[in-house]
């Protein structure tokens, strides 16, 4: 019930963490809440960027992806002014994205670090980290017997998402700035096979729809839903209806159905807490920072910073003094808000955002007239076309 570094969390950043740590030989052991199975079945993610298939190409860990993952380069955006598409492969940098789910990514990196010799512990809740501000910081757990533990560690990486242990014992000092983007999507998992071979976005007076491959069997539809609304709140039927509606199917090709297999929903909120590193308690991924989905950005962000704090901690441990952790905060943080920003962009892009009741002023007309000249311009403007595909591969 000791590691140099306890890692809570066995999500996309917990687990390139562990698996970075390992190979440089320093002593961790991850400590996850659910149950094996659970981890690797957990669908969410699956646009990888390109910096994150570096990442995990450079560490070795890459092979799953490049073997059944599928490069993709163009988006398509429905609008009433008619579709355009956006080879986004070849605009910016000329980057793609690989299009693999995330509960395989798990799975390949969880077999990785067991391969190797990784030491996990499922069904062990964190339950709070103590004395994060001394050298000998704590985690008490609650064990798959339900028995309490105590675990000790020099550094505590807290990996566990948004709703961890690693958040709620954050100090006081911890500023968490957060934004509600006021709409909510119903994310649905289909079986069936995708119906358009890009990237497809809908923005439609009825709110947004979206279509995202996620393999040639399955495919991940979003409808922007009433907040609050009970994801049970609609018949199968009444979602393909409202999907072929507002990406205008009549128009432009019909939608292939299949059976709704998941379905849930999403506020679209985001949040950053600041700074990431609170003494011997550092966060990563979900748990530092929250992106809505709009723009993809979550799980690239949870890798790329699990490399950076790999670097840190091994630097740290070897030489004894952290001055590679005083930089980690900062160096995630610019990169976080980059994110961010542009997932706003794409969030007011996407959706008609309600004006307050209040507006007398016709504010959602005016929204709604701004939104339809930004589609207008990236559908003209080769400099914000590129502006955008750098953006959107890009993390
Ligand atoms: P998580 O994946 O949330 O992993 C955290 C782990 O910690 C979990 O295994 C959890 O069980 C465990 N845990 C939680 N609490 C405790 C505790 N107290 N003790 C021990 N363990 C605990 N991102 C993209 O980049 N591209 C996309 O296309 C995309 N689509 C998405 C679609 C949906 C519907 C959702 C919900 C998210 C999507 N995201 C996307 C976001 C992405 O899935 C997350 O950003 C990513 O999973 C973050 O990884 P993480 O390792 O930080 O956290």
């Amino acid at each position: 019930t000791a590691a140099d570094v306890v890692v809570l969390g066995a999500g996309p950043a917990g687990l390139v963490l562990a698996n970075l740590l390992l190979a440089a030989g320093i002593d961790c052991v991850v400590l996850e809440r659910a149950d094996r199975s659970h981890v690797q079945t957990r669908a969410r993610a699956g646009f990888l960027a390109p910096n994150t298939v570096r990442i995990l190409d450079r560490h070795g860990l890459a092979d799953g992806l490049h073997r059944h993952g599928r490069t993709h380069g163009t988006c398509e955006f429905r609008t009433g002014d008619g579709r355009f598409r956006l080879d986004y492969g070849s605009l910016g940098r000329g980057e793609v994205h690989t299009v693999y789910p995330q509960q395989n990514l798990v799975t390949d990196l969880l077999t990785h670090y067991l391969d190797a010799g990784g030491r996990i512990h499922f069904e062990t809740e964190a339950l709070s980290v103590h004395d994060a501000d001394g050298a000998r910081p704590y985690v008490t757990t609650r064990e798959p017997d339900g028995r309490p533990a105590r675990w000790d560690a020099r550094y505590v990486a807290g990996c566990d998402g948004r709703h961890g242990a690693s958040r709620r014992s954050l100090p006081p000092t911890a500023v968490r700035q957060h934004h509600d983007h006021g709409v909510s999507w119903l994310g649905l998992l289909a079986e069936a096979p995708p119906s358009l071979d890009a990237v497809g976005y809908a923005v439609h007076d009825r709110g947004f729809a979206g279509h995202m491959a996620r393999s040639p069997q399955v495919t991940r539809y979003y409808l922007q839903y009433r907040r609050g609304a009970s994801a049970d709140a609609w018949s199968e039927e009444r979602i393909w209806d409202e999907l072929d509606l507002r990406m205008r199917a009549a128009e432009h090709g019909p939608l292939r159905r299949g059976p709704i297999i998941e379905r849930g929903v999403v506020d679209l909120a985001c949040d950053v807490i600041e700074p990431l590193r609170h003494g011997s308690l550092l966060l990563a991924g979900d748990a530092a920072s929250l992106t809505a989905p709009a723009a993809a950005k979550g799980a690239n962000l949870a890798v790329l910073e699990a490399e950076i704090l790999a670097g840190a901690l091994a630097e740290t441990l070897a030489a004894g003094d952290d001055a590679a952790l005083d930089r980690y905060s900062a160096q995630c943080l610019a990169r976080i808000w980059r994110a961010q920003e542009f997932t706003q962009w794409m969030t007011g892009l996407l959706h008609a955002i309600p004006a307050p009741d209040s507006d007398p002023s016709g504010g959602s007309f005016f929204q709604a007239s701004l939104r339809r000249a930004r589609l207008d311009s990236l559908r003209t403007s080769r400099a914000h076309q590129d502006w955008f595909a750098e953006n959107y591969v890009g993390v």
